[in-house]
């Protein structure tokens, strides 16, 4: 397993925090998705130390299989 190189734990996985913004449409009565997200971040966090390791699935694909 891999460790933090933040406060050096060993860790076999992370935290994924998503930051997603949808879209929808509203008339009148009606409430609908209009369409899937226009915005998607991933920030990827240590689970023992909560600090910002990764802001993308590639780069922690890396981490893991270093
Ligand atoms: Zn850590």
């Amino acid at each position: 397993m891999p460790n933090c190189p933040i406060c050096g734990e060993e860790i076999n996985h992370l935290k994924a925090l998503v930051i997603a913004i949808r879209e929808y449409k509203y008339t009148p009565n009606k409430y609908y998705k209009e369409s899937h997200e226009l915005v998607n971040d991933i920030i990827l966090v240590c689970p023992k130390c909560s600090q910002i390791l990764f802001t993308d699935i590639p780069s922690a694909e890396d981490f893991f299989s270093s």
